[in-house]
């Protein structure tokens, strides 16, 4: 298991049910798409419509799943959540649509992956809370239109650009999640370690935080991991040498980085002379899927100042030559 890849594994599954805020109130950070959906919500509870459907984007790990289970809780309805993969046929769709009651939330977590004939089922759903599906085979067959009760379509993608113009456009509302700062990592930590009742110092917590990339699900998976050293390795409590032993043993540099990130700077500075490369040329220099590249390493590395995208492709800074302690050879302007 990579420890800083900012998707989910199995051991998150168990514990993020239980970590997850349960109000906008508890939800750290990202003031101003929770102020927006706490007016939107109250509001549409005022008029007695239905929440207007919200595409929440955003790198793996920021809170997307979190942010829908509040979206429900605050306007006192259900939620069913379905992956996007799951919804290959129309049948797939029509069965979980029937199901809903007045103003509940459906969520599609990565619905850009959505099978495309589904997708065109979709449109009608949310414009008009219908659905046209076809009775019978051969001559008898017919479509018949059933409809549905009014819901909000909550979905959460990586990208929005990997979604289709006319499923985009139906959304009412499509923030976006930014990667947090460190001070908002360690809030989260101890907010963790408090329901996890693990004992953790302050420095310690900044310290995890620091080196969480910005990402809420890795700072949790960080607190679990350093507790364990902790347990066999020092008094049980999470202090600062224990978590700095810890997250050394577990190959996590001082800026969160592990090892893919670092091979991917050091590919680019040492195979393609800093840069420009392709993005399907640098993922076959690391073993590595393109779109994992682009979607799980990439965006943080950028953050972070060591990656730059260019239209000519992506060049290591000078700042990934300082990190990586790395010479810029000679003739090579860094800029
Ligand atoms: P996503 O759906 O974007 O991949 P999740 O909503 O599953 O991310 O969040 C992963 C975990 O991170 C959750 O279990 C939750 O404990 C934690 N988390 C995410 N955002 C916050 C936040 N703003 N405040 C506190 N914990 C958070």
């Amino acid at each position: 298991m990579r420890i800083t890849s900012p998707s989910k594994d199995p051991t998150d599954i168990q514990y993020e049910k239980s970590l997850r805020p349960k109000s906008f109130s508890e939800f750290i950070n990202q003031d101003k798409v929770k102020e927006n959906l706490e007016v939107f919500t109250k509001a549409a509870k005022k008029r007695e419509d239905p929440l207007d459907h919200v595409l929440l984007f955003g790198p793996p790990g920021l809170g997307k799943t979190t942010l829908a289970h509040i979206i429900a809780k605050e306007m006192e309805v259900n939620i069913t959540a379905v992956a996007g993969p799951v919804l290959q046929r129309p049948r797939d769709l029509a069965g979980i649509l029937t199901k809903l009651h007045r103003f509940d939330v459906l969520f599609i977590d990565e619905i850009h992956r959505v099978n495309k004939d589904v997708e065109e089922y979709l449109y009608q759903a949310m414009e008009d809370f219908s659905i046209n599906i076809m009775i019978d085979s051969g001559p008898a067959a017919r479509s018949i239109e059933i409809n549905l009760q009014p819901f909000t379509l909550v979905g959460a993608t990586t990208r929005t650009g990997l979604l289709s113009a006319p499923l985009r456009s139906r959304f009412g509302y499509i923030p976006r999640l930014d990667h947090y700062q460190p001070k908002d990592l360690s809030e989260i930590i101890m907010r963790a370690s408090l329901i996890l009742d693990i004992r953790v110092s302050r420095d310690a917590s900044d310290e995890i935080a620091r080196r969480a990339r910005g990402t809420p699900r890795i700072a949790n998976r960080l607190l679990r991991r350093v507790r364990d050293f902790a347990d066999v390795k020092g008094k049980g409590e999470i202090d600062l040498d224990i978590t700095k032993y810890a997250l050394k043993q577990l190959e996590v540099d001082g800026r969160g980085l592990d090892i893919m990130d670092k091979a991917i700077l050091k590919s680019i500075i040492e195979k393609f002379n800093g840069g420009p490369v392709g993005l399907k040329t640098l993922a076959t220099s690391v073993g590595e899927k393109a779109e994992t590249i682009e979607e799980v390493f990439e965006p943080y590395l950028i953050i972070s100042g060591l990656l730059k995208r260019t239209p000519q492709g992506r060049e290591a800074t000078p700042l990934a030559y300082e990190h990586l302690k790395i010479k810029a050879p000679k003739g090579k302007t860094l800029f």
